[in-house]
């Protein structure tokens, strides 16, 4: 284990944060590296428990905690406390193919269900997992290892995001012909379209799909499958195929005045945001600007803070964030979110810090439902109107919103950001397939098997569990890939 006392005499450091009011002048990563020596210090604050609660991913009360790759958490804190930089490394690999991502961008559930989390702040795990990766790439550990034979058989995995392409690197390390398909231009579904370039930058994706191709994998962008190429030709191709699309389907806000101009989906402006930035630099202006406008995001999501450090980089006029829930506790309610589930507390996220540098205050008002919408004479958005909600449950234990006379409020508005959440997968391409869905449009396919109604489909990620994390994607695509080399072969040579 680590050192043995390190627990009382070391405190949890985290990266460092670049200043708010610098930061939101470019596009770059927000946080800082932490020295080598730094980082072993928190990797000696693991206590090495004899039942550690970090590693294992599962549901409690609706939240993830635990790790849901089951990374060897720590072996890997331990190693990096004894300068084992490389044999860290394998142990993280081992378990999760792309830990860059989930180092920059999972919320750590792992730390939630850290037993010094019960009293003392938890082991700094993520931290720990980029800096062991990011150490990988600097010292080039982190090198293309193509299979020593090939099967024959070829599979095609349809998505690329981070389900799609680790399906695709465990498939391939088993000896299969992988091709992937993207419909978006450049690959890493919502790592590149959907998490802005300062929290998970495009060069991160693209160093490991260039790892990815060296292997062996053949990835084809600007290539919608059920459009461009047909379910028919692929079936005629491909031994197997993995649905990896996603959830992209946005929900909608249902009240007067949601068609106006100006009232826009999240996705739509961080999608045409990021694209615009690595196409021209923004140059091309082919995206929503948030410039001089008054802004207001729906939703109190990581999407919905996305959309805040986005529109503080377009310099804009006022910047309000809507949460319909009330304002958490700093502390965790130990009788209804217990150790080990992930802490439903305030959090204040990045996009919220950089929001705060420019206005003075915290962007977000709680307990805040929409209203209406209301337009100008053209038919854009200029105010929207609100009102106060309380939550009960109903004697059927559903959840009530009770309006609160007297808290109505008009909002004056340029740009509103709808960020409510995701109502589950497209359906064209699942109705061409005649692959059959649950009652929440998604693939049905049983968690651990993947596999659909129709031979030789399987699927993965978010299409099949609904909008998620990076790590429930990375997870669901190494164990796809798994049931669909079984399929293959008859027996399996994956994890
Ligand atoms: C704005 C935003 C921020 C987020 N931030 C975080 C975060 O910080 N941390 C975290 O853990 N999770 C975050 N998430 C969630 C996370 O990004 C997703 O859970 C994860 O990307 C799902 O992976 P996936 O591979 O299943 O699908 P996706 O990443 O959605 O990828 C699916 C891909 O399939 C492609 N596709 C769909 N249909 C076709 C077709 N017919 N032919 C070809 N290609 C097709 C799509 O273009 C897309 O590229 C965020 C989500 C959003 C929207
Ligand atoms: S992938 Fe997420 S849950 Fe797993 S160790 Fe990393 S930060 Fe923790």
């Amino acid at each position: 284990m680590g050192k043995q006392t390190a627990f009382m005499e070391y405190e949890r450091k985290v990266r460092d944060e670049r200043d708010p009011e610098v930061r939101i002048k470019d596009w770059n990563d927000y946080t800082i590296p932490m020295t080598e020596k730094e980082v072993q210090v928190q990797g000696a604050r693991c206590m090495d428990c004899g039942v550690p609660t970090c590693h294992v991913g599962l549901e409690l009360n609706g939240v993830t905690s635990g790790c849901p790759v089951y990374h060897l958490i720590p072996e890997w804190n331990n190693l990096v406390y004894e300068g084992k930089w490389k044999e860290a490394l394998e142990r993280e690999h081992e378990m999760n193919n792309f830990p860059e991502f989930t180092g920059m961008a999972c919320p750590a559930p792992c730390e939630g269900a850290c037993v010094l989390g019960i009293n003392e702040p938890p082991v700094a795990i993520r931290t720990i997992e980029r800096s062991i990766i990011e150490k990988g790439f600097e010292e080039g550990w982190v090198v293309a290892t193509p299979p020593e034979k090939r099967t024959g058989k070829k599979v095609a995995v349809i998505g690329s995001g981070p389900a799609g392409l680790a399906a695709a690197a465990q498939l391939n390390k088993a000896g299969h012909t992988v091709t992937v398909f993207e419909r978006n231009d450049r690959v890493g579904g919502l790592l590149t379209y959907g998490i802005p370039e300062m929290k998970l930058s495009y060069d991160v994706v693209k160093r490991r799909v260039s790892i990815l191709e060296e292997e062996g994998i053949t990835f084809i962008t600007n290539t919608e499958v059920g459009k461009d190429i047909s379910v028919q030709e692929l079936k005629e191709s491909f031994d197997a195929t993995i649905l990896c699309g996603g959830a992209t389907v946005h929900r909608d806000i249902q009240v007067e005045g949601s068609s106006l101009k100006g009232v826009h989906p999240a996705m739509d402006f961080l999608h045409a945001n990021t694209k615009s930035l690595l196409d021209s630099n923004l140059e091309d202006e082919n995206y929503i600007s948030a410039e001089d406008k008054n802004v207001i995001v729906i939703g109190g999501g990581d999407t919905g803070t996305d959309c805040l450090a986005t529109s503080v980089r377009h310099n804009c006029k006022s910047l309000t964030q809507f949460d319909i829930y009330d304002k958490k506790g700093l502390v965790r309610d130990i009788e209804t979110n217990p150790w080990p589930q992930y802490p439903t507390i305030h959090r204040v996220e990045y996009g919220h810090k950089e929001a705060s540098s420019v206005l003075g205050e915290d962007p977000r008002a709680f307990a805040v439902m929409t209203k209406k919408f209301v337009g100008d004479e053209t038919g854009h958005i200029k105010e929207v109107h609100t009102i106060n909600v309380k939550l009960r449950f109903d004697e059927n234990g559903n959840k009530v919103r009770e309006e609160i006379p007297g808290t109505e409020k008009v909002w004056p508005a340029d740009l509103v950001l709808i960020a409510i959440g995701f109502k589950g997968p497209e359906q064209d391409l699942i109705s061409q397939m005649e692959v059959e869905t649950t009652a929440r449009s998604t693939v049905k396919a049983t968690y651990g098997e993947y596999t659909t109604n129709v031979d030789g489909v399987f699927a993965a990620g978010d299409m099949r569990r609904g909008q998620s994390l990076i790590v429930w994607a990375i997870n669901e695509g190494r164990e796809v890939a798994r049931e669909c080399d079984r399929y293959l072969m008859g027996e399996t040579v994956l994890p």
